[in-house]
């Protein structure tokens, strides 16, 4: 008898503890995004990534992306996260000037509010209904307000923090019993930072890609320990790459400008250059004149290429310099120096340091796609696509009805197991036509039986009132008689 209500204690306290289990969890679909700055599409060739591979075929990959010009961090992870153009969302460079404030601005809430209508998805999450929370571990723009409004969940940027730890708070953040997230972006520095400094073919670089794919090994693991594998879908992308670039290809550009004519801002290889009032066509003829000898392009605001989707904006410069692929300019032959003191080496015609930012045409700027989980399809290779068609692809994993957006629903299509609709919806869709059958059925049997019954009666009282003509005279009588006939 004892241990008999020691089992159903037992039992009891399983019950409590699988309940606990079940409602920490949001009762909206879950996704993760995940980025590794300046994780180029080609790593998985030079390098052995096992934890990444085993991802990578599990679920769906695409060769690269296509990202968005200048590919540089903060335009391109806005518009991973908005669906939306450079010259949409605001964002065009990591530094910028704004004539509106009349100032440089670098990243902070005026760098991201640009207008009301950028809508970032974990903001669209939080507000398309109740119980939806939305958390930001690192993402470039994701601890700021937007339509007055923070995110649920958010830390701040640190540059090295530990990076399981941001693993496990964003796990924690997903099964939180009062605000369970259904969407969390995570962000991590490397390669960039890194990668600046030493290039990204340098030891350094591999070490840390290497250390990515120990921390893409633990985040699965911890999904599959939690048991959340078949629950959260993730997806892995990073921003762009990145070209490795050595000193004698450094372009001075400034010593054919006047010193109090301009400001500049930006960083290699996309300079920005803000003409004083007055200087605009000077400034534009002396670089014009040495860009085909001296490896780069100079554009005016007019100039700039329409698929670039750049200039359409206010923050977009009068004048822009860009340095031709594997060049790098003014910048860079400040900070070197700076990164060979900072990181203790010497600095040789022969060392390299590494640049984005670039065309997104060039390869070498080309991102890495990958995704995992309940809706995403297994063992599938897409065709590289576009990064402004992500936001439509998290809006469908999310079950949210995307914002306008400059993306296309193709990829989602290509990617997710059944376009559209989520699986309870498709078993609450599957349920009802399966009842509404059975009830058309039924009344389609009841009203054939009553039809059937119906003439038998008329039938059998044409005939009683034959045979009989004086005894039955109505059908009420026959009915009668028939009902005694049948009992
Ligand atoms: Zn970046």
């Amino acid at each position: 008898m004892f241990s008999f209500i020691m089992w159903l204690l037992v039992l009891q306290f399983f019950a409590i503890f699988l309940l606990f289990q079940v409602n920490c969890l949001s009762k909206h679909p879950i996704l993760i995004v995940v980025s590794y700055d300046a994780f180029r599409y080609n790593f998985f060739e030079s390098e052995e990534l096992p934890n990444m591979e085993e991802v990578r075929h599990r679920g769906v990959y695409a060769d690269h992306l296509i990202n968005v010009f200048p590919t540089k961090t903060f335009p391109n992870h806005h518009t991973i996260a908005t669906g939306l153009y450079t010259e949409v969302h605001g964002v065009i460079g990591n530094s910028f000037y704004d004539p509106l404030l009349k100032r440089i601005v670098t990243i902070s809430p005026d760098m991201y509010n640009y207008n009301d209508n950028v809508i970032p998805i974990w903001r669209l999450n939080e507000d398309f209904e109740d119980e939806r929370y939305s958390g930001s571990m690192m993402w470039p723009g994701g601890d700021f307000f937007y339509q007055n409004k923070a995110i649920t969940w958010s830390m701040p940027f640190h540059s090295g923090s530990d990076w399981y730890k941001r693993i496990d708070q964003a796990l924690a953040w997903i099964q939180d019993p009062f605000k369970p997230a259904n969407l969390v972006m995570i962000y991590f520095e490397e390669p960039d930072t890194h990668g600046h400094a030493f290039g990204p073919n340098s030891p350094t670089v591999k070490n840390l890609i290497k250390k990515l794919d120990n921390i893409t090994g633990y985040l699965h693991q911890k999904l599959k320990d939690n048991d959340l594998t078949d629950k959260v879908n993730v997806i892995h992308v990073s921003d762009h790459g990145m070209t490795a670039v050595s000193p004698p290809k450094f372009v001075n550009i400034t010593q054919y400008l006047t010193n109090g004519t301009y400001e500049w801002a930006g960083a290699s290889p996309a300079i920005q250059i803000i003409p004083h009032d007055g200087y605009e066509d000077g400034i534009y003829n002396a670089l014009k004149a040495e860009s085909e000898k001296h490896n780069y392009k100079v554009y005016k605001k007019s100039e700039y290429l329409t698929r670039w989707h750049y200039g359409n904006n206010r923050r977009a410069p009068p004048i822009l310099v860009m340095a031709n692929v594997g060049y790098a300019l003014d910048d860079l032959i400040i900070s070197a120096p700076k990164y060979a003191l900072k990181y203790n080496f010497t600095l040789t015609n022969q060392s390299e340091f590494g640049v984005h930012g670039y065309d997104y045409t060039d390869p070498e700027m080309h991102p890495y796609f990958m995704a995992v989980g309940p809706k995403i399809k297994q063992k599938v290779k897409v065709n590289p696509f576009h990064t402004i068609d992500l936001f439509n692809l998290f809006c469908v994993i999310l079950d949210l009805p995307p914002t306008k957006n400059n993306g296309t629903m193709l990829p989602s299509n290509e990617i997710l197991i059944q376009y559209g609709y989520a699986t309870s919806t498709i078993i609450m869709i599957s349920v009802g036509a399966v009842v509404l059958v059975l009830v058309l059925i039924s009344m389609a049997v009841i009203f054939t039986l009553m039809l059937i019954k119906r003439q038998q009666n008329i039938t059998t009282t044409a005939a009683l009132n034959k045979r009989f003509p004086q005894t039955f005279q109505n059908y009420i009588e026959a009915q009668h008689l028939l009902d005694t006939e049948e009992a």
